[in-house]
């Protein structure tokens, strides 16, 4: 019952306020987010590729509230790019970027139609086409390193203008990526959509705080939902990425992919930084492509409160830590 608690709690700015500016946080936050700015983050990655691993990088922060913060966020993008560009990782270092920081709730007098995919002339409003401008150069300065983006998928509002952007993007960069939720009921419709149009597709369970009109609400329909989503996915012609913790879908998934007739690297898995790190070099040494979801930055809270609510354990080591100081 504490996950939507927290979840709630991630979007209050006075929790906001009061969990940042506590005192032991930080020694906790450093387990998910090793790094505030370029420059701790470069050796992370180092480190990373150097045992056999890939990365998938996020500059953390959402919700943001003015344009300027949607342009230092993609500033701060093409810094870190520049950065892995003298690495010479090419796709072993990706990008995962929220639209959200780019500027995609921001209201805007700017309405933009659309023929995306939820239907003809879908209508988005607010900042859908500043976070189209913004994230664009981000999408072409990894092409020219020779890798990629993805993005990522956060709640249920914001999926349609997602989509569209996406697509909008694979015009031009076909291996751009996106996220789907298994917990939406949407997203099984989403996956056949994408599968047959050959993308990289991210599946995830899903973090937020969702109402029971649009999702699942238990862990075992969102499991199952999760399977069927793999299938369609592993059956189809995209590249799928599994991103997830759960032993019992890692297993699953391998078993669909040799089903499916796919080699190791015609799919991947993916999982978060500082969560369950003994199976990204287990996978790793087992010959799979293993992609680590890497957050860095300031704007850490939302991020950090959607770990805690994934596993309350977290929580617990959270609550000691501040009690013991
Ligand atoms: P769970 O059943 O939650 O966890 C399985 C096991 O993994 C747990 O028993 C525990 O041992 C371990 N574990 C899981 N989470 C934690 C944790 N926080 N701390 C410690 N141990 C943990 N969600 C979105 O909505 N949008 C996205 O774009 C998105 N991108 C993601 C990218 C990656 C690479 C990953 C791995 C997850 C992403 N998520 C995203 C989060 C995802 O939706 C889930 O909330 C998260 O992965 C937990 O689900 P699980 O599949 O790991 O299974």
């Amino acid at each position: 019952m504490l996950g939507p608690v927290i979840l709630a709690a991630s979007r209050s700015d006075r929790m906001r306020r009061l969990i940042s500016a506590a005192p032991v946080t930080k020694q906790v936050v450093d387990r998910f987010i090793p790094g505030e700015g370029v420059d701790d983050i470069v050796p992370v990655v180092e480190d990373l590729t150097a045992a056999g691993l890939e990365v998938t990088m996020d500059v953390v922060g959402e919700d943001i509230t003015r344009p300027e913060q949607a342009t230092a966020a993609r500033d701060a993008y093409l810094e870190l790019i520049d950065r892995l560009g003298e690495l010479e990782l090419g796709e072993r270092a990706e990008m995962s970027v929220k639209l959200s920081l780019f500027g995609q709730a921001l209201p805007s007098p700017t309405t933009a139609l659309n023929r995306g995919p939820s239907g003809p002339a879908a209508r988005f409003q607010g900042g859908h086409e500043l976070a189209l401008a913004n994230v664009r150069p981000v999408v072409e300065a990894a092409a020219a390193i020779g890798t990629t983006v993805t993005l990522d998928a956060e709640d249920h509002t914001t999926l349609d203008s997602m989509f569209a952007i996406h697509e909008e993007l694979r015009r031009d960069f076909p291996q751009t990526g996106c996220v789907i939720q298994a917990y939406l009921f949407r997203t099984e419709a989403d996956a056949r959509r994408l599968a047959a149009n050959g993308s990289r597709v991210r599946l995830v369970k899903g973090a937020y705080k969702e109402p029971a009109s649009v999702a699942h609400q238990q862990k075992t329909e969102i499991d199952k939902a999760y399977v069927r989503t793999l299938k369609i996915l592993m059956d189809g012609e995209g590249y799928p990425m599994i991103g997830s913790h759960d032993p019992r879908l890692i297993s699953i998934a391998q078993e669909l992919a040799h089903r499916a007739g796919r080699k190791l690297d015609e799919y991947e898995f993916q999982m978060l930084y500082g969560i369950r790190t003994d199976e990204h070099h287990r996978l790793a040494a087992e010959g799979h492509r293993m992609r680590v979801y890497t957050a860095y930055g300031t704007d850490w809270y939302g991020y950090f409160m959607r770990r805690l609510a994934e596993k309350p354990a977290n929580l617990r080591f959270f609550v000691r830590s501040m009690i013991s100081k």
